[in-house]
């Protein structure tokens, strides 16, 4: 970070602005609605600046910068059209360690204006420090059509009814909560923006409780690796969480995303590794629940699709704690899409089965007759180690020993992997192969090799950021 971005106070502090134009003058209107004292010192004043004065706004000395004028100030711009004139009050502010800034020379600045987006008491502050105003212009001008007007008035009331809040609800953990609540739903800015500010107040009042306490639980599908494809409402689960309880499967990218404060809990499975058995996490999920915290529980892919969502529900359902469940991108789904493996198409496979290689000791065996008829698409979950007896059953049971057949090893994240060949090679294609592998078998995957997009040295070139695409 080039800058610190900080907010200052100048109300009644003495500022000064070198400079009678329309720059001094857009300078002067910024400085006026932080409330500070102002004086512009030029030989020519523009007529703007002018009627400020005549106001009393701002005082004038209608001459030549000269050097003790810059006294007793807290901070000065330099906006005249002389460079020799703005360098010479930087280096003076400089040495006299008075904060400075030359309008478009940010090398002489020791403070720079940002882009501003104005709801007081909410102030939104952009720059590029100094490398790209253009950009940061159309960013405010987003944020500009992103915030709306009555954002301000929300922020305003609340600042008024903090103090009550603090009266009623003692923990501070519980008062973020009845914050998040009033904010989320939008019924409260609803009211601001119709201009009902009493039944806003009212609607404060009325929430004022320590039932806004009760915990509750989100099952959250955290998508096959790449963190673009988390959910909108994943996200803002994850930014509001207390507590996250994360498997091995979700990458540190996406754990990155979650609010910093959050405790963060891995119950995942490795290979070797102790494990949290998936009765203590249903325990911790009801317990920390019942402490009154908001728990993300977050698992790759879809958390209904072999991810155990449903078992973890049971439990949150008879202990009578309140839940929801938001959908992930499944990795049959991500992986073959980064593979350029459609799981379907009119030539090659009229049907999608989802299966898992690994089930419980006592679990039926899968109907590997129905499995190998061709053209149908066979996606296997946790596969890998039974690679040899998938391959084994499917040739028995009829499927050609050409079918194509693709292991996709960490699918959608720059280290991902696609290896491909005969139903026949099956049990040999993954030998060496770390980290999740999800197996694809069916005439599909012959498309692969046309249509595959993604690879980990594309992927710079073709990950957009969506904001700015849509910026420009
Ligand atoms: N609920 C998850 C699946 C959990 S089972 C989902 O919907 O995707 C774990 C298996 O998922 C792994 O053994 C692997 O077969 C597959 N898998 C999950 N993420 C993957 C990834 N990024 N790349 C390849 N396979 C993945």
């Amino acid at each position: 970070m080039d800058y610190l971005p900080i907010f200052t106070k100048l109300e009644n502090r003495h500022c000064l602005v070198v400079g009678g134009g329309d720059i001094a003058a857009r300078k002067v209107k910024l400085l006026l609605k932080a409330n500070a004292t102002i004086t512009v010192c030029a030989p020519d004043i523009c007529d703007w600046l002018l009627e400020k004065a005549q106001h009393n706004q701002i005082s004038i000395i209608n001459e030549l910068f000269t050097d003790q004028l810059i006294d007793g100030k807290w901070l000065v711009i330099a906006a005249t059209n002389q460079d020799h004139i703005n360098e010479h009050v930087a280096k003076l502010a400089e040495k006299k360690q008075i904060l400075v800034n030359v309008v478009d020379e940010p090398k002489l600045c020791s403070f720079i204006m940002p882009s501003i987006v104005d709801r007081s008491p909410i102030v939104v502050a952009i720059s590029s420090g100094g490398s790209a105003p253009v950009l940061a212009r159309l960013i405010r001008e987003r944020l500009e059509a992103l915030l709306p007007m009555h954002i301000g008035r929300l922020a305003k009331i609340s600042g008024e009814f903090r103090h009550r809040v603090k009266q009623v609800i003692s923990k501070e953990s519980l008062r973020r909560r009845y914050w998040e609540k009033l904010f989320g739903n939008g019924d409260l800015a609803g009211l601001l923006q119709k201009g009902q500010t009493e039944k806003a107040q009212q609607l404060m009042e009325e929430n004022l409780t320590e039932e806004v306490a009760k915990g509750d639980v989100a099952l959250v599908g955290a998508g096959p690796g790449d963190p673009s494809l988390l959910t909108l409402k994943a996200l803002q689960l994850m930014q509001q969480a207390d507590v996250v309880l994360y498997d091995r499967l979700v990458s540190k990218e996406i754990l990155e995303l979650v609010r910093r404060d959050a405790d963060l809990i891995s119950v995942g499975k490795a290979a070797g590794k102790h494990e949290v058995q998936q009765s203590r996490t249903n325990e911790m999920l009801v317990e920390l629940a019942k402490q009154g915290k908001k728990v993300v529980r977050l698992k790759g892919g879809d958390s209904f699709i072999f991810g155990r969502g449903g078992e973890e529900l049971e439990e949150l359902v008879e202990a009578g704690v309140a839940f929801q469940v938001v959908p992930g991108i499944t990795s049959a789904s991500g992986c073959s899409t980064y593979a350029g493996i459609p799981l379907t198409h009119r030539d090659y496979a009229q049907s999608v089965t989802f299966v898992t290689g690994h089930r419980k000791a006592d679990g039926k065996d899968l109907d590997w007759k129905a499995l190998s008829t061709a053209h149908q698409t066979l996606v296997v979950y946790m596969g890998l180690l039974r690679a040899e007896e998938i391959e084994s059953n499917l040739l028995t049971n009829g499927r050609d020993a050409n079918t194509p057949v693709a292991l996709i090893n960490k699918g959608t994240t720059s280290q991902q992997q696609v290896i491909t060949g005969t139903l026949s090679e099956l049990s040999k294609l993954g030998g060496g192969l770390e980290g999740p592998t999800l197996m694809i078998i069916g005439e599909v995957v012959s498309l692969s090799s046309k249509i595959g997009w993604f690879t980990p040295d594309n992927q710079q070139k073709l990950s957009r950021d969506p904001f700015l695409v849509n910026l420009a």
